[in-house]
């Protein structure tokens, strides 16, 4: 984000609950990843989440802490209790209204400017990397290292996106694209604290509009092409375009 001194940030203000040298709570673990999970499709407003042990053990927490925050989201208006043999917690079905009440703005902006900035240390960490896995540079006949190539399932992302009319395909799309950049570049741990701030972000502001999403698009295709020829400087750029994308 330009400010208009033509300096980046906000870096006033920032948010110290972004760097404040731990991982999330466990209830801040239970809400971004119930948020992540809203924003991927795999549960929908309306659903029934799987039960709080269940999902204890997926988080790696236990389980009073899940069931105590979820009672915290339903506090909220996020979840939906229910009694009865068809009860449970479900995903309540007006979650985008509530969600939309809870934004704030300020502390969206910081977390969307320090995912920017572990997304640029990812690729300048990465960058010379990947180039050597240029399928034409590797032996092995015409495709060798092709289906190797931690870029080849990147590449498939940005294809979907360009074909689907479907706003919370595209949504989904977008979010699983930069999920699995962090794994490509950063492995499975950075996936999980890519996970952190894009389920986090999913309940601070609103989702990008279908046309900014494929604007973005275009820069995940030049951030690819950039990374699969090992050039730091223009994949940089491409992931800094990422954040100001503006439908043509
Ligand atoms: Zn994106």
């Amino acid at each position: 984000m330009v400010n208009a001194a033509g300096k980046f940030g906000p870096y006033t203000g920032w948010d110290t609950r972004v760097l404040a040298g731990r991982g999330p709570t466990g209830a801040e673990l239970v809400r971004s990843r119930i948020a992540l999970r809203v924003r991927l499709g795999s549960v929908s407003p309306g659903d029934r989440l799987p039960d709080a042990g269940v999902l204890a053990e997926e988080l790696g927490i236990s389980e009073i802490t899940v069931r105590r925050a979820l009672e915290a989201m339903c506090q909220d208006g996020l979840l939906d209790r229910r009694r009865g043999r068809a009860g449970g917690t479900f995903v309540a079905t007006d979650w985008d209204a509530v969600v939309a009440v809870m934004y704030d703005a300020e502390e969206a902006a910081a977390l969307d400017a320090f995912h920017l900035l572990l997304e640029c240390g990812l690729v300048a960490h990465a960058a010379g990397e990947l180039g050597g896995e240029l399928p034409g540079e590797l032996p092995g006949g015409p495709h060798g290292g092709l289906l190797d190539s931690p870029l080849d399932g990147l590449r498939a992302l940005v294809e979907e996106m360009e074909l689907t009319d479907d706003p919370a395909q595209l949504l989904e799309l977008e979010t699983r694209f930069h999920l699995d950049l962090a794994q490509a570049l950063g492995g499975a741990g950075i996936r999980e604290f890519a996970a952190d701030l894009l389920g986090r972000q999913c309940l601070l502001g609103p989702a990008p509009a279908p046309a900014q999403v494929r604007a973005r698009n275009r820069c995940h295709a030049d951030l690819l092409d950039e990374l699969a020829r090992g050039a730091m400087d223009p994949a940089v750029r491409a992931v800094k375009a990422h954040q100001h994308a503006e439908p043509r």
